[in-house]
């Protein structure tokens, strides 16, 4: 769908049991554009009925529909139709991303090229589900495992890239069998709203995939709590991550959680400085630093320190901000106002904690670029910075990057290590020694060396310490829907002695 910001604002309602569905209380909130600052779309502000009616769907699509008997080749086929219609709109999709988060239309749009793979992939995996048979101790007796489907999950989403963070959940969720009820962020609804139409093109049986909108403490929290939800699959902050974690947990319910970052991204003297400065500033101001992998703790070795710096800084004044939709664009605006007040809060952190202000360091509404936004935060870079300030422990998720110091290989994977989080790492060295080294000591759930910001369907992704629990994309992804059961038939000619245990 697409409107000129002008037009009447067109209304999105959820979707549930494959079909739209208008929120009970007949409340619709609005969903803005970042780059015009202005409302482009209402959208269904949804609660206890409408998260209830979905879960409803959720769990008849899951017991009684056409979807509970479908052959796992079959879901596999479903999944690759709705590939290739995602794969067909594809800038539709991207287009509808930008207008919500404001991100770049270059970053977003090759993230929804890239979707259909994530489908391709969990398509292909479906009908390679496989129990086992027990080679069991007992005689008389055959054993074996079946591999099922856990149910309804609560897919909750954040809004820095809706759709694929969407898709890491729902591909393997749906070829392992479950239904979904999808909960976006209150910021970036409408690119899941319109998949969830496509889901139903491609065929899905109604209510396998459905989507409520709202806010988080409303609607998200009543679909964690709902009885009938199995499983929670959650990317989001740390601090709401918890919340959800909790609240599973009084349901006894399956929980994966993909959380936030503070990643290092460490320079040894080794490195090819140029590729090292390109990777600091993917690391950092890709994506205007919305992303839970940012490199946002450069760690930079003593050697190469000012020449390093001095490039990087450079380099950053070059990054051209402009309208998302702009292919030459190379820093958006933010794309909420409460992440805009936040970053600029810890800009004034480390400054107030005696960080070295090298570039930007504020606002940037009225420079080149910019439009109308109220959002644009200049890039910006604190030198001097130590472990222990607040710039450089607490997730910013914006255009701020800490640079830290470092003597030797153990000061770095000490610097690196101490912090609560272990999203992500990068290292930039020549010496193949020191990346394997440095490699298994980091402890981070991914490790990029030599590049920055790589994922793929293909490998798991997650988070050590407080940045999750369980693994996104990759074959084992898939474990995270299923159960396990074990059958047990006797095939012997009486029933033995029935006080004792078989
Ligand atoms: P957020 O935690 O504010 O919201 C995420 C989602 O959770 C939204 O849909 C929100 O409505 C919902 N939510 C909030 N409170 C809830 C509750 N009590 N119960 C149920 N649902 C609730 O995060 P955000 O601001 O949208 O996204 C930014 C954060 O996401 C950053 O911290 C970032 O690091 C993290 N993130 C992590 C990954 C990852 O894969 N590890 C990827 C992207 C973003």
């Amino acid at each position: 769908m697409t409107v000129a910001d002008n037009a009447a604002l067109p209304r999105f309602d959820a979707w549930i049991g494959g079909q739209t569905v208008a929120p009970a209380s007949g409340a619709y909130f609005e969903t803005v554009n970042p780059y015009t600052s202005r409302p482009w779309a209402e959208v269904a502000r949804c609660g206890e009925a409408d998260v209830d009616a979905a879960v409803d769907a959720a769990w008849t699509a899951f017991t009684k529909g056409p979807w509970a008997t479908l052959s796992a080749t079959a879901r596999g086929a479903l999944l690759r139709r709705v590939g290739d219609l995602i794969a067909a709109h594809a800038d539709e999709l991207a287009a509808m991303e930008v207008r919500d988060n404001g991100k770049l239309i270059s970053e977003m749009g090759a993230q929804c090229a890239y979707l259909p793979q994530w489908y391709y992939y969990y398509g292909g995996l479906a009908d390679k589900i496989e129990g086992a048979v027990i080679p069991i101790d007992k005689p008389d007796t055959f054993n074996y495992t079946l591999h099922e489907p856990l149910g309804v999950v609560a897919a909750i989403t954040p809004w820095n890239s809706p759709l694929l963070l969407l898709t890491w959940k729902l591909a393997p969720a749906l070829a392992a069998g479950c239904t979904v009820v999808v909960k976006p962020s209150e910021f970036t609804s409408t690119s899941t709203l319109r998949l969830a139409e496509l889901f139903t093109e491609a065929g899905f049986p109604p209510g396998v995939v459905n989507v409520v909108t709202g806010f988080g403490a409303e609607c998200g929290a009543r679909l964690v709590e709902h009885p009938k939800v199995a499983k929670v699959a959650f990317t989001g902050g740390s601090d709401s991550g918890a919340r959800v974690y909790q609240a599973a947990a009084g349901g006894l319910k399956r929980c994966t959680l993909e959380l936030g970052g503070k990643s290092p991204n460490i320079v040894f003297d080794d490195a090819k400085l140029d590729d090292a400065v390109k990777g600091a500033i993917s690391g950092i101001f890709a994506a205007t630093g919305q992303t839970c992998i940012a490199g946002s703790r450069l760690l930079v070795q003593d050697g190469i320190y000012d020449a390093f710096v001095g490039k990087l800084v450079e380099f950053a004044k070059t990054a051209r901000m402009g309208d998302p939709m702009d292919r030459a664009t190379q820093v958006g605006p933010v794309t909420t106002p409460p992440q805009y007040e936040k970053i600029l809060s810890y800009i004034q952190v480390a400054k107030d904690d005696g960080a070295e202000l090298l570039l930007g360091g504020g606002p940037a509404k009225g420079q080149p670029g910019t439009g109308d936004s109220e959002y644009f935060v200049q890039p910006t870079i604190f030198g001097g910075v130590t472990n222990r300030m607040r710039i450089a422990q607490e997730e910013v998720f914006g255009p701020v990057l800490s640079i830290i110091r470092f003597k030797d290989d153990d000061e770095a994977v000490e610097i690196a290590n101490d912090i609560a989080f272990g999203l992500a790492a990068g290292i930039w060295t020549q010496s193949i020694k020191r990346a394997l080294a440095v490699s298994k000591a980091v402890r981070a759930g991914t490790v990029w060396v030599n590049t920055y910001r790589a994922v793929s369907f293909m490998s798991p992704f997650g988070g050590y310490k407080q940045s999750g629990i369980g693994r996104e994309n990759g074959i084992e992804a898939i474990n995270e829907y299923l159960q396990t059961k074990s059958v047990w038939i006797s095939t012997a000619d009486d029933v033995p002695n029935p006080f004792v245990m078989r």
